[in-house]
């Protein structure tokens, strides 16, 4: 395999992740490939497969280093057997003659070590505890004497004897229920209600799909629901029958049929709702009242809302008002249409680039992944599109872009007879509102935070298409289909009434009359933002201020606030307290049952690391979606 790209590691991990796309007996780790096959019939053909791709993408084995059809392996440190994987002999050997530290930097290299093994150890956080207590105020190639007692030098012992009798980790067996466990003495210093991370994970853990059965269940003992049913004279309960002939019971007062949502399912349904495209509060409260129902809804899903770690990484607060220009609102849909480019972008299923149309008048938008950028991609892609749904709109605007000038660009003007606008001939500021839902658009792919953005697409365009535009009080879609849009796991009734085809044009046509665009001048210009929590939050996100990597959050945390002082806070960032400028930090939210008492952590390493990991599993956050339950009435 060529080395040329290994200067970029992470490069060349999405590139060997995107070479490897689909395989999923294939473990790619940098330039390290581990196939995993039950048989040898099905290592042959895995083999193949994988040689195949690497043919594909020119990519060239080199067999002295290979190991094919060995039935058990070594991989980053690890013996890889049918049963499981342990660490390797040799390593803990080596770890096992480790002769006691003097120094304080020898003690903290076999820590090191020995670490890399740590989820091999059981209770290993406490049992090393008396050790990292050493190494507290260490400085850099720290040659002071470790103070050894009796005590610390029998923790020594057991940290290498817990090694040398690791257990073996069995692989997970499919079909069997997965359960996840945390190092629980990682959070010794935590109580256990202000264990955010461990809360996070379960959190997210519990996104899947959504049960009305199981629903149904737990409202025949729902104290609250008899309540809200005996005293809540605006609310209509009505028993709807599921397939499986539960009961379940939903509120008929407003146009859309509501179910109760007991407690326990509450959290569940916002992840839902709220995981298609990490809409705003306002936003999220709307779509959830207009879904469900439960006590002081409002207020716990504004909760939620507020503190969804994803929205606060990716989402840029504005510090300063901004004017967007007013324009003339076009009375015909997909009459002008913006178009863009996105990228490039990391390579996903082959593509970086996105072609994005939106429609002024309804804000319809459509995003295309694109392999390339060129006249002939790109023109197609339109016509595919967008033509072959909404017509050749009367005129194309575009920005100014490098792309967009080019003659190559022109071509595809052609193809469509439409007049291309360049948005500064046209009006300095008309493209205010694209613009907006540009940003809208992008900020959506990222929150899904997946190198996979193509698979994330159709789910971002819909939610997007759902949500409810502040600006017209209508979703998209309904400013296009002239009616809402389910999304999965949301409950519905079958339609009663059939429409009657000869009126529903008209109908339609009287309701997209009444159905406006308000001039872009009637959004409310932001207030200038300022950060009143930050003097008081525990945690802060900090802006991340160099150039970043395509679809790569604007904000990374969050990080404990360890002191604040007038111009710039001292956080802890792995392990390392930083002081960062006030400019750079927003305060986090976290959910009030989490949050934690003001004093931050001295010690919290563990958490640090844990932190950062729990960002990373939240990327699947909201994705596991499941088609919606219908019942007979
Ligand atoms: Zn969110």
């Amino acid at each position: 395999m060529s080395f040329g790209l290994r200067n970029a590691p992470s490069t060349f991990q999405r590139f060997i992740t995107e070479v490897l796309f689909g395989l999923d007996f294939v473990f790619p780790y940098l330039d390290d490939v581990l196939v995993a096959s039950s048989s040898e019939e099905e290592h042959k053909e895995h083999l193949k497969m994988v040689f195949d791709r690497f043919q594909q993408y020119g990519l060239r084995i080199n067999i002295s280093k290979s190991v094919m059809g060995a039935d058990q392996v070594e991989y980053l440190g690890y013996l890889i057997t049918a049963e499981g994987s342990r660490p390797l002999p040799e390593k803990v050997e080596a770890i096992t003659n480790y002769k006691l530290p003097t120094t304080i930097h020898e003690l903290r290299t076999f820590l090191g070590m020995i670490n890399f093994y740590r989820r091999y150890l059981k209770e290993a956080a406490k049992t090393q505890a008396p050790l990292h207590e050493m190494l507290k105020g260490a400085k850099k190639k720290d040659r002071r004497k470790v103070p050894w007692t009796d005590d610390t030098i029998k923790c020594f012992e057991k940290c290498k004897a817990d090694l040398a009798e690791a257990a073996l980790l069995s692989f997970p067996r499919y079909g069997l229920p997965l359960s996840l466990c945390t190092d629980a003495s990682d959070f010794a210093h935590i109580q256990g209600k202000d264990n955010v991370v461990a809360d996070a994970l379960s959190r997210i853990e519990a996104v899947s799909t959504i049960d009305y059965d199981a629903i149904a269940e737990k409202q025949l003992h729902d104290e609250e629901l008899q309540q809200l049913m005996q005293n809540n004279s605006s609310l209509k309960f009505k028993p709807s029958t599921l397939p499986s002939g539960k009961i379940l019971w939903c509120d008929i007062s407003t146009s859309n049929i509501r179910p109760y949502i007991p407690q326990q399912f509450r959290l569940q349904m916002f992840q839902q709702i709220h995981g298609f495209c990490h809409p705003g509060i306002k936003t999220t409260i709307k779509q959830m009242t207009e879904k469900f129902i439960w006590s002081d809804m409002k207020k716990q899903v504004g909760e939620w809302a507020k503190t969804c770690i994803r929205c606060q990484k990716c989402k840029v607060n504005r510090h300063t008002k901004s004017k967007f220009g007013e324009y003339q609102v076009p009375d015909a849909r997909f009459s002008v249409v913006h178009i863009d480019l996105i990228g490039p972008l990391p390579p996903s299923e082959g593509m970086e680039y996105c072609l994005t149309c939106i429609d002024r008048f309804s804000s319809w938008m459509e995003a295309v992944p694109l392999p390339d950028i060129t006249a002939e991609i790109v023109g197609r892609a339109f016509y595919n599109h967008w033509v072959s749904r909404f017509g050749v709109p009367a005129q194309i605007i575009t920005d100014q872009g490098r792309q967009f000038e080019s003659h190559l660009f022109r071509r595809l003007v052609s193809i469509c007879g439409a007049k291309v606008s360049h948005t500064t001939s046209y009006h300095p500021q008309c493209n205010g509102k694209i613009e907006r839902l540009h940003r809208t658009l992008k900020g959506a792919i990222k929150v899904h935070d997946n190198i996979r953005w193509t698979e994330s697409l159709p789910t971002v365009l819909l939610g997007l298409r759902a949500a409810i535009r502040p600006d017209t009080n209508h979703s998209i879609a309904q400013m296009v289909y002239g009616t809402t849009i389910k999304l999965p796991g949301e409950f519905f009734d079958p339609p009663t009434i059939r429409m009657n085809q000869e009126t529903f044009v008209s109908k339609l046509q009287k309701f997209m009359e009444e159905l406006k665009p308000m001039p872009s001048t009637s959004v409310k210009h932001q207030i200038l933002f300022v950060h009143k929590d930050l003097r008081s939050c525990s945690y802060v996100f900090v802006r991340i201020d160099r150039v970043k990597k395509a679809l790569e959050p604007p904000y990374k945390g969050p990080y404990v606030v360890v002191e604040r002082f007038g111009k710039y806070f001292t956080v802890l960032v792995k392990d390392k307290h930083v002081n960062i400028t006030i400019d750079r930090l927003k305060p986090a939210y976290l959910l009030a049952t989490d949050k934690v008492n003001d004093k931050p952590c001295k010690h919290s390493d563990a958490k640090d690391s844990h932190l950062s990991s729990n960002t990373q599993t939240t990327s699947r956050c909201g994705r596991h979606v499941k088609r919606p339950v219908r019942f007979r009435d």
